[in-house]
């Protein structure tokens, strides 16, 4: 196995940005990937099937539960999300730098089964900023943003058990700590 390749949690509450920062990041190093999830959520407006997430039907979900094709999985504003473990493995295994963006009960999991898996929790600078950032995406309902912004204070609350807590105040400084820290991270396992 490629001494460079790992696991990385990225976990954020929902509006914290956590995409594009991933989207950042991978735009300047080959060496980086993302996990493609599993969802039973309903497609938003400009999501592909297979690109943002493999769009799955709940029994199609449960399924893979059952033949035990998940890394991780958790039940997130009542839909299903998942890690699929093959390709993540494979990409590690190929060294590649694989980001699950994923939220705290599977960031949890992931921890537990593999506690090599480098952990960065996102941090949005304060809820006002969060509840701005959902409304202005305005892809989900008022319920729904209320929904994800109780999670979200819930989700906080678990920062301190991540390897890493960086602060989305500035997307430059937050990706440039990020870049920081998978330096360090590499430079552990190659020493
Ligand atoms: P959204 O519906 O906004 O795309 O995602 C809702 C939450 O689910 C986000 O916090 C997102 O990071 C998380 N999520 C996406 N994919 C996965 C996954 O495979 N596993 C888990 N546990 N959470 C995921």
């Amino acid at each position: 196995m490629s001494k460079n390749g790992m696991m990385v949690i990225l976990s954020a509450p929902s509006g914290a940005g956590k995409d594009t920062v991933f989207k950042e990041i991978s735009r300047t190093r080959s060496d980086v990937c993302e996990s493609i999830s599993a969802t039973t959520r309903e497609p938003r407006a400009g999501e592909t099937d297979g690109v943002n997430y493999y769009f799955l039907t709940q029994s199609e979900f449960e399924k893979k539960i059952e033949n035990n094709e998940f890394l991780e999985y958790a039940s997130y504003n009542n839909c299903y999300y998942g890690t699929p473990a093959s390709t993540v493995l494979k990409l590690v295994e190929e060294g590649k730098i694989c980001f699950l963006i994923i939220e705290r009960k599977g960031a949890q999991k992931i921890m537990k089964s593999y506690p090599e898996a480098v952990s960065i929790f996102l941090m949005p600078p304060d809820m006002e900023t969060l509840e701005k950032r959902l409304k202005k995406r305005n892809t989900d309902s008022e319920e729904a943003i209320i929904s994800r912004l109780k999670i979200a204070e819930e989700e906080i609350k678990s920062a301190s058990e991540f390897d890493y807590i960086v602060i989305n105040n500035e997307l430059e400084k937050a990706v440039d700590e990020i870049n920081e820290i998978l330096s360090t991270e590499l430079r552990k396992r190659n020493a």
